[in-house]
């Protein structure tokens, strides 16, 4: 029987779309619950609307890999709503954009209904350290909860915070490296968002979000404005990624009455910088180093890290491949442990997950 490792967007859609396809998947989780990063997610699934955009946004990736996403995502978004997924949205409400935003806890209970008999949760060290005897999808979402890996692979200028599911630490690159593995590039690069510096949980991962940088002036505490606003790209991934390197990961956003005024969606500025924590909010006269003329807010951030954008290499079959491009047999990774689709920019990991999770299913059949 096939082997699933993480029952996340990549994991759940791969075994769904096994047991249609008649062959049941042993799907193993690591974590107290399944859904994994989707569950926690705003789950709007998308691609670029335009080809050229995507591969303008994301010049590093593979061009292969992202052509299969970009190709089959409409079909595939539509095989979900087949199984009973209900959207939220039939748009992005970006017009960049194309996609659906369904309902997270509604697609894990969707995905679970049409996808493993049974599954087991807090399944540690499910791997065998030799060649697979079965398939062996690998959908363990990345290496973002791996402050080790981070270090070795992103090297902030300090641990990043998490906002994703604790349990992606990198155990199906870890296993697939030990198989002789190659991987992308791009492994440097992650999604993430910056986070008021203060606590925050799960249920704040989206809401708590400072996705105003295109508004604002970029500094970090010596005071260097070290990004221009019309620098930042639509997704704001760059100056994440920008103030990771920065000292303690951390940036100060200083807003302008123009700045304040400006509409993100359904919030002005103004609102989303009042909402933020107040531990996060610096009177203009604390911060460490004097804010321009015409400064009239200041809220202080840190990097957070939701996936990782460089992974395993894999070919459109989702087989995973060694340096000299030939496959491991029996080997596939899905979703964000798969690297090489949003390299240089940003792309929906969800689509990534979900075309990825059945390209790796369909090739699993074919072999049964
Ligand atoms: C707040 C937030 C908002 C987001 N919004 C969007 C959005 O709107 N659109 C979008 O496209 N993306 C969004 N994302 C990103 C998206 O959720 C991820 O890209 C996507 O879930 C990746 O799918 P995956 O299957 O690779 O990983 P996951 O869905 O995270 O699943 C990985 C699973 O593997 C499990 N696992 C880890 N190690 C092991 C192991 N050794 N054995 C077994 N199981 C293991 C984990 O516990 C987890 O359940 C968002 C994420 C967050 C956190």
């Amino acid at each position: 029987m096939p082997v699933v490792a993480g029952a996340g967007m990549a994991g759940l859609v791969a075994a769904a779309r096994l047991r249609e396809l008649g062959v049941p998947a042993d799907v193993r989780e690591k974590g107290t619950r399944v859904g994994g990063s989707m569950l926690l997610s705003s789950c709007v699934i998308w691609r670029h609307r335009e080809w050229e955009d995507f591969r303008r946004e994301c010049p590093g990736g593979d061009e292969r890999l992202q052509r299969l996403v970009w190709e089959r995502l409409d079909e595939a978004i539509e095989w979900l709503v087949s199984l009973g997924a209900m959207p939220v949205w039939d748009e992005t409400g970006n017009s960049r954009t194309v996609g659906k935003r369904l309902d997270p806890k509604q697609l894990v209970e969707t995905l679970l209904r049409g996808g493993p008999n049974e599954y087991s949760l807090g399944c540690e060290g499910i791997f065998i350290r030799s060649e697979p005897t079965e398939p062996l999808v690998l959908a363990t979402g990345g290496f973002s909860a791996s402050s080790e890996l981070v270090t070795r692979y992103i090297s902030p200028a300090a641990p990043l915070r998490l906002r994703a599911n604790p349990w992606s630490t990198g155990d199906g690159l870890l296993y697939a490296l030990d198989m002789g593995a190659a991987v992308t590039s791009g492994m440097d690069e992650f999604y993430g968002r910056n986070m008021p510096d203060a606590p925050w949980g799960e249920d704040e991962f989206v809401t708590a979000s400072q996705l105003y940088g295109r508004f604002a002036r970029v500094f970090d505490e010596t005071g260097e404005e070290f990004f221009r606003r019309d620098e930042v790209s639509w997704s704001e991934t760059n100056v994440v990624q920008a103030t990771a390197r920065r000292p303690r990961a951390r940036a100060y956003y200083l807003l302008d009455e123009e700045g304040l005024a400006a509409r993100v969606r359904d919030r002005t500025v103004g609102e989303i910088v009042e909402a933020a924590p107040p531990e996060s909010r610096v009177p203009l006269s604390s911060l460490p180093f004097g804010p321009p003329p015409g400064t009239l807010a200041a809220v202080r951030l840190i990097a957070s890290i939701t996936h990782t954008i460089g992974g395993l290499r894999v070919d459109e079959r989702a087989r995973v491949l060694r340096d000299d491009g030939t496959a491991i047999d029996g080997l596939y990774a899905a979703g964000v442990d798969a690297g090489g689709v949003a390299t240089g920019g940003y792309a929906s990991g969800l689509a990534q997950a979900l075309v990825l999770g059945l390209a790796a299913a369909d090739d699993v059949a074919q072999r049964a």
